[in-house]
């Protein structure tokens, strides 16, 4: 599993300042994509290597560190979620672009689900077909209208 890029966000996680680490090689081809490089399986490997300098350099600066992708190798996201949060205090947030809710939902404090679809939007829409869940004591909590507040 690969990523391209990353960067600091306030707006993908409510509440979190979030490091969100863009993982190539999606597989979910939304008409529109707003980032079609991430197509491609291109950038660098993101291992336990890569995870271990990323918190060194911007652990202290955030609270959340955000898979934006991996739909590909979902199983992979899960592990190395895991792998964040026996390194840190941070909660973990994967940005699915699946349909379905994960099966690997426990490995994660928040989870947005659903492709991107120009006729709805994207979160900040009312009618969006995304969702943002929050895990709460292990029940999947939808605080997607978390988003619509200032709209
Ligand atoms: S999930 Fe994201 S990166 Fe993948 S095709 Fe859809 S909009 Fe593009």
């Amino acid at each position: 599993m690969k990523y391209y890029n990353f960067d600091i966000v306030f707006q993908e996680i409510p509440d979190e300042v979030t490091l969100a680490v863009n993982i190539t090689n999606c597989p979910n081809g939304c008409k529109g994509c707003h980032s079609p490089h991430l197509h491609h399986d291109i950038g660098m490997n993101l291992d336990e290597n890569e995870i271990d300098q990323l918190l060194t350099k911007y652990g202290r600066q955030i609270t959340c560190f955000c898979f934006m992708g991996g739909d590909a190798t979902p199983k992979e996201v899960a592990r190395l979620a895991g792998y964040v949060r026996r390194k840190s205090a941070l909660k973990v947030a994967w940005y699915s672009g699946k349909k379905q809710f994960p099966e690997t939902f426990p490995s994660f404090d928040y989870v947005k689900t659903g492709p991107y679809q120009p006729e709805y939007g994207g979160l900040k829409c009312r009618n969006t077909n995304q969702r943002l869940y929050r895990n709460l004591d292990g029940k999947p909590v939808d605080i997607t209208s978390r988003f619509w507040k200032s709209v």
